[in-house]
Formats: structure tokens, sequence, C-alpha cells
């Protein structure tokens, strides 16, 4: 703005502009969906949802971006019946976490996601052979904003599993981490436990 510019210029400049406003529009999307989760926001969009419909729409939309990354994503599901869930947001957190799997694996790695029924729960696994995460840095990726060192350069503002997180206690489910540096790591979630008596 200080000087006049040729139009290359100017096309670099509003090019970045439009990248980081794009960025910035996402990271208040995803705050402000925060926000409205742990006020509560979940407890007034409950509706029957098939836990491996929703995995499988989700790996359907992820499976081109794992094949360019070179990595195999399955999805093995078995019965697994409806959870009293948000669609929306159930959606979120599946999409969150094979997300993460694919950005943090290695060519020629496979991803594996699963559903079983575990009594009368529903147990979803995403199990990546990736990076994996060290013992230092495991405590902290549920909080905001947190990322380990070796995932700086990917993007991303490290809230995905602090939303997963925020989603599935909402839901009065359970969500946790296990991960072996250079080898890998499974989540896994339990989509919700009370609710099932509300909606039977
Ligand atoms: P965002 O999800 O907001 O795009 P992000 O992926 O960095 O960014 P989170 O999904 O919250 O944020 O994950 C936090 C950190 O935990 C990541 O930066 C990464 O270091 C680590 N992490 C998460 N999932 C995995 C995984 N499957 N394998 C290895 N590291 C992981
Ligand atoms: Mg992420």
């Amino acid at each position: 703005l200080l000087r006049v510019r040729s139009p290359a210029e100017y096309q670099r400049a509003l090019q970045i502009i439009v990248d980081e406003a794009s960025r910035l529009g996402r990271l208040a999307d995803q705050l402000l969906d925060l926000s409205r989760t742990d006020a509560g926001a979940v407890q007034r969009q409950l509706r029957p949802v098939s836990v491996a419909a929703l995995l499988c729409d989700t790996v359907d939309h992820l499976q081109v971006l794992a094949e360019q990354r070179g990595l195999t994503l399955e999805l093995v599901s078995g019965q697994c019946g409806e959870v009293p869930g948000d669609e929306f947001r159930l959606g979120m957190v599946c999409s969150n976490l094979i997300e993460n799997a694919i950005k943090y694996s290695r060519p020629g790695g496979h991803i594996r996601v699963s559903c079983r029924p575990e009594g009368n729960r529903t147990v979803v696994e995403v199990a990546d052979d990736g990076i994996g995460i060290s013992a230092e840095h495991l405590p902290r990726v549920f909080d905001r904003f947190f990322r380990a060192d070796g995932s700086r350069s990917s993007g991303g503002a490290g809230l995905g599993l602090s939303i997963a997180q925020s989603i599935i206690r909402a839901h009065h489910g359970e969500i946790s981490l296990t991960s072996q540096p250079g080898q890998g790591t499974i989540v896994t979630v339990l989509p919700g436990t009370m609710f099932k008596v509300q909606l039977a």
C-alpha cells in the first residue's frame, strides 16, 4: 500500500489475504463450535446416529487424501447399531481422528478404522502406524492449541483433538489415546453411554 506495484504483486498479496482469511474463518468457526458444544448445544441435537454409516461416509470422503499420501485406509465395521447423538458433531469427531491418522503417518502406512459392539456400548477405534507421540507430549494432546514439535510444519491449529474430546464429553462418552513414538497411535472412542436409556 505504500507504493504502486505490478498486477502480479497485487495478485500474490491478495492470494495470501484470501488464504489467511479462510484459515482465520475456519479457526473462528471451530472456536465458536467448541464454545457451543461446551455450553450444551449437543443436548439439543440428539437423534439416533448409525456409527457404522457415519464412519463409512467419513472414510469415503478421506480415502482420496489417504491415497494421495500413499496410505491405505481400511474400515472394519461390526454390527454397531445406533447411538443417541448429534450426527454433525459426531461426524466431526470421526474426521478429526482420521485426518490426524493421515497427517501423522508415513508413506506406505496403514490406517484401520473400526467399530464394534462391546456389551451394550459401541467402541470406535482409529489406529495408525505413523510417527506416534512421545511420552512427554502425550498428556497434552487434548489441550487446545497443543501441537507436538514434529507436527508444526503440517498446518493445523492444534484444535482437532480438543474439539473431539469436548464433543464426546458432551455425549457423556469417553475418548482416550495411546501411542508409541515411531510405531503409531490408537484413539479409542465410546461415543456415548447414558443417553441410550433416554432414546430407547
Ligand atoms: P488441527 O487438528 O487443528 O488441524 P492438529 O492436528 O495439530 O491441528 P490435534 O488434532 O488437536 O491438532 O492434535 C494435537 C497434536 O497431537 C498434533 O499436533 C500431533 O502432534 C499429535 N497427534 C494427534 N493425532 C496424532 C496421530 N494420530 N499420530 C501422531 N501424532 C498425533
Ligand atoms: Mg488434527
